[in-house]
């Protein structure tokens, strides 16, 4: 503590009564504790250093101490167990009480466990149920995940009885920590079994292959993952099984690009069908429908076919399709046709090159 002022940790002075040393401490620890800033170690740091300070702070004796003299009478290992312990617990109160939320006692519950699973855009569209076969860890069926052989005994661990977690204190150059780690004497299981069960050695849950039927719902869009809560891997000796998270792959499909709940499919038409109109057919999700092409479009006209899109996920109703029309230019033409063509470009006095008689034959025979 010899290079902090205590009084400026707590972001006040020597003025202040205990009431703004507490009510600032209480503010400050909110701020920096472990829980609210998972992996940061500077603001774990800070946190030890408010409690710290606080604690020599409400001492009456030993803040008139540090008032007198600057520094702490103690010197810096300032703390014993118990009253670093009772700074812990005041604060998990404040919070709610429960020791800080994030510890369980016993053997830890599975792992979270992810897979992929591809459709086609048909099923993801209308929804399907898919058989998926995982290799994981399940609840061993011989000992009923306990981990003991059948008709022998599971204890509770005297050490950390049955918490499977056990307190420790330890110095820091900060003064002494508690911290909370796994219980040594029973692995953090909280248990003890004399006898272990053969097919499982003990850990009450064995590696085999387990069908799961995935509910894949109508709309579901390419990348998005389904929770399967407690499907995921076993935890040890009957602890709840993790999460499965089960990422839905789309596949593509030739005929449709997906935006969104909208399709978007691109139907070619010849120059004619664009001059006169036509009727042609498109596929849909469903059947073919019979798409009416207005008289006049053009190369990059964009046609609506309403509700023929995706059905929305949440709510009624589904997306549209849009059918992109292409001017599809002819590679290859009868006598008949290209008559026609070159009698139409001379009627409207187009500049064209006047024998392109090789290129269609060339085409025909498929020499290049
Ligand atoms: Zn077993
Ligand atoms: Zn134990």
């Amino acid at each position: 503590m010899a290079n902090h002022d205590l009084y400026s940790l707590l972001e006040t002075d020597a003025s202040a009564s205990n009431e703004d040393l507490k009510r600032n401490y209480r503010r400050l620890a909110r701020q920096y504790h472990p829980d609210a800033n998972p992996g940061d170690a500077e603001a774990e740091a800070k946190f030890k250093e408010i409690s710290q300070a606080y604690e020599i702070l409400s001492d009456p004796d030993r803040r008139s101490h540090y008032d007198r003299f600057g520094s702490d009478m103690n010197g810096q290992q300032g703390f014993d167990a118990g009253s670093a312990q009772d700074l812990f617990d005041m604060f998990f109160q404040g919070f709610g009480g429960g020791g800080g939320g994030a510890r369980r006692a016993g053997p830890q519950p599975g792992p979270d466990a992810e897979v992929n699973l591809s459709i086609t855009l048909h099923e993801a569209a209308f929804g399907v149920n898919h058989e998926i076969t995982l290799t994981l860890p399940v609840g061993c069926a011989t000992c009923e995940g306990r981990g003991a052989a059948p008709g022998s005994d599971v204890t509770r661990c005297g050490t950390c009885g049955g918490a499977g977690q056990v307190r420790r204190v330890r110095n820091s150059m900060l003064g002494q920590m508690v911290t909370t780690g796994p219980c040594d004497d029973c692995s953090g299981m909280g248990t003890k079994i004399t006898s272990p069960c053969a097919d499982c050695r003990g850990e009450g849950r064995k590696t085999e292959q387990k069908s799961i039927t995935v509910k894949v719902p109508a709309g579901i869009e390419h990348g998005s993952a389904l929770r399967m809560s407690n499907l995921g891997p076993a935890g040890m000796r009957g602890a709840p099984n993790g999460t499965l998270y089960v990422r839905i792959l789309v596949e593509e499909d030739e005929r449709f690009e997906r935006h969104g709940d909208d399709l978007h499919h691109e139907a070619t038409i010849s120059f004619p069908q664009a001059v006169f109109g036509a009727t042609i057919p498109v596929p849909t999700l469903e059947e073919d429908e019979a798409l009416s092409v207005p008289a006049g479009s053009t190369h990059g006209t964009i046609l609506r076919i309403r509700d023929k899109g995706v059905p929305h996920m949440r709510g009624r109703g589904r997306g549209d399709l849009y059918i992109h029309l292409a001017l599809a230019v002819p590679t290859e033409l009868d006598e008949t046709a290209e008559k026609l063509l070159r009698d139409y470009a001379a009627a409207r006095g187009d500049e064209i090159q006047e024998s392109t008689q090789g290129f269609f034959n060339r085409r025909k025979t498929g020499k290049k």
